[in-house]
């Protein structure tokens, strides 16, 4: 099953792509794209392909939709980028404008960058900075929780807990407090999410009691770990640490970039705990999946900390080059504008109930110990024993199998490890749901033959 052999010797023969073993490639093709419109990807020989998620989570309205299209082609022939030191342009300032418009209260600052990871260090960088400018050098430790992920670059790999990304360079990152966390994937037989995630909940209260003096802020991914194999917890624990952090003083950044834009079943996960973080990170949807953009969202608290004549020396002194690219700011503003036209936290409602709907029989598979949902993401966890939930050994990669398989009936999907996953654009139809649910139940019994 190879495809358009002459673009994948070429690709084969320079390119390095991410988060890949390059030799897989000897015996797990490559797939090239030519085209994709809605949740269908093509390839060259015209075979379509469920993208069942999302392009790596970031596409929120379908692959070419005519509307964010219009306003990217409308966009290039005015202004396709500026410097953004000294220098405005119209689609930053209008998407910066809704974002903390619909942000939760007191978020009234944006901060834009050019990716998730950058936007993470960003708000790693302020808020060091935010007590520094406060007279308190001595925070300069972040507490983040166990199974998270922040993304790749050395600072938000430091703050994330992903052994298979971490470990390797170990050598090379900032020393963290990791509290274990509030995974309801580990919760007692009979107990609710809302019992484990407050359960869970006073090792992070204990940490903060212990340390808060020398930190600056707890990093978390609200609702979902995603990357950590979508794994989910109770919207008490977030209320619970919203107090904490205000009595130990302690900043709260609240990482969205894969939760954020309606994934989670609200537009930001942070808003089911009626919650507001002193910085919110976002990106992935932020621009419907079109172009590399991330913002980060704080309150006037902190911007005030450090505003200041120059020689007092207390500004942001950072930056990326493609910094508020306008054709990125311009997508953004298109894909917000999609929520209200499209009425998608209504729709996703429903969608989210079909999703569960034709994932229901999975809850009975031999193989599978968990079913579990958050709004838009469900996640299968596949397991080797049901009853003791002993896990497939990683070494037998059966979530390739799945991957190979489902491929050859046309769905993507992108299982990790042992979780398989579904995180659809929203513009899927119920029977789009139905036939990725029926490709992952083919796939899964494919994988877990001998
Ligand atoms: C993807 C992701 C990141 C990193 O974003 P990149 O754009 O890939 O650098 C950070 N945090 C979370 C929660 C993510 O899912």
């Amino acid at each position: 099953m190879t495809h358009n052999p002459t673009l994948v010797a070429r690709d084969l023969a320079v390119l390095w792509h991410p988060c890949t073993q390059m030799k897989d490639h000897e015996t797990i093709p490559l797939m090239p794209i030519k085209k994709a419109q809605g949740v269908w990807l093509e390839d060259f020989d015209g075979n379509r392909y469920l993208d069942a998620i999302s392009s790596w989570w970031v596409n929120l309205f379908g692959h070419a939709n005519p509307y964010i299209n219009a306003a990217i082609k409308d966009q290039l022939d005015q202004l396709e980028q500026v410097i953004f030191a000294g220098f405005s342009h119209e689609p930053a300032i209008t998407l910066a404008e809704q974002l903390v418009t619909l942000a939760p209260a007191g978020l009234e600052r944006c901060f834009f960058a050019d990716n998730g990871s950058a936007a993470v260090e960003v708000a790693l960088k302020m808020s060091f900075h935010y007590w520094l400018n406060c007279q308190q050098p001595q925070k300069t430790r972040f507490i983040t929780l166990e199974n998270s992920y922040h993304g790749e670059t050395l600072g938000a790999l430091a703050v994330g807990n992903v052994a298979l990304y971490k470990q390797t360079y170990a050598p090379l990152l900032m020393d963290v407090i990791t509290v274990p966390g509030p995974d309801c994937y580990h919760r007692e037989a009979g107990e609710s999410w809302a019992d484990y995630s407050t359960r869970r909940f006073a090792l992070m209260e204990q940490t903060l009691a212990e340390q808060a003096g020398n930190v600056c802020a707890v990093i978390i991914e609200p609702l979902v770990q995603c990357a950590g194999g979508m794994r989910m917890y109770d919207p008490v624990y977030l209320t619970l640490l919203r107090q904490a952090c205000d009595k130990y003083q302690v900043h709260l950044i609240a990482d969205e970039i894969a939760v954020g834009f309606g994934r989670s079943g609200t537009l930001f996960a942070c808003e089911q705990a009626a919650i507001r973080p002193d910085f919110m990170c976002l990106s992935k949807g932020l621009t419907g999946g079109y172009l590399p953009l991330a913002a980060v969202l704080t309150t006037a608290a902190v911007y005030q900390a450090f505003y200041a004549d120059y020689n007092a020396g207390r500004g942001f002194l950072h930056s990326h080059s493609y910094t508020g690219n306008a054709l990125a700011c311009r997508a953004g503003v298109a894909t917000l504008a999609l929520f209200e036209r499209y009425g998608t936290l209504n729709n996703n409602k429903l969608l989210a109930h079909t999703l569960a709907k034709v994932t229901e029989r999975f809850h009975d598979h031999p193989h599978i110990a968990e079913v579990r949902q958050t709004g838009m993401i469900l996640a299968l966890e596949l397991v080797k024993n049901k009853h003791s939930r002993q896990p497939y050994p990683w070494q037998e990669r059966r979530g390739i199998k799945i991957y190979q398989y489902a491929l050859g009936k046309g769905v993507l999907l992108r299982p990790l490890g042992n979780v398989v996953y579904f995180m659809p654009p929203y513009v899927i139809s119920a029977s789009e749901l139905q036939y990725m649910a029926d490709v992952a139940w083919d796939a899964i019994q494919y994988a877990i033959k001998e």
